[in-house]
């Protein structure tokens, strides 16, 4: 799948966020290194303390999948907005420094980043003498 139909799934997806309160939709497409793409839109709750975003959601249904490593994950918001600290942090459990993240306008407009540059100096998995999950 080329990066152009990823992010395609993501805007598709965005379309379904449940954003009443913010009015800011995200959509999220995850292509693990199977082939298999697991989409997220953002959730959004009276509560907001519980809201999900999209990029958690499309992650934790790839795990749940029994995903351990992303090969891509396209995010796609109106401005192209990057990821926030929670959603890099889960990230960064399940991406490798050749893991590429697509940050997407509305348009499909898109910069390439990997999990270094967006959450340099991390605490991961190796910090704790684990695995990480696509090597176990
Ligand atoms: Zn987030």
């Amino acid at each position: 799948m080329d990066d152009g139909e990823l992010i395609r799934r993501a805007i598709e997806v965005r379309e379904r966020a449940h954003a009443p309160y913010s009015s800011f939709t995200v959509g999220a497409a995850l292509l693990a290194p199977d082939g298999r793409v697991f989409a997220g839109c953002n959730v959004e709750n009276r509560n907001f303390a519980i809201t999900l975003c999209a990029e958690r959601n499309a992650v934790f249904q790839a795990v749940a999948a029994g995903v351990r490593r992303i090969a891509v994950l396209a995010v796609v918001s109106g401005p192209g907005a990057s990821m926030c600290g929670a959603c890099r942090q889960v990230v960064r459990e399940f991406a490798d420094g050749d893991s590429r993240l697509l940050l997407a306008d509305a348009a499909g407009r898109f910069r390439e980043r990997r999990i270094d540059d967006v959450l340099p100096d991390s605490f991961g998995p190796e910090g704790l003498g684990v695995d990480p999950p696509w090597r176990a």
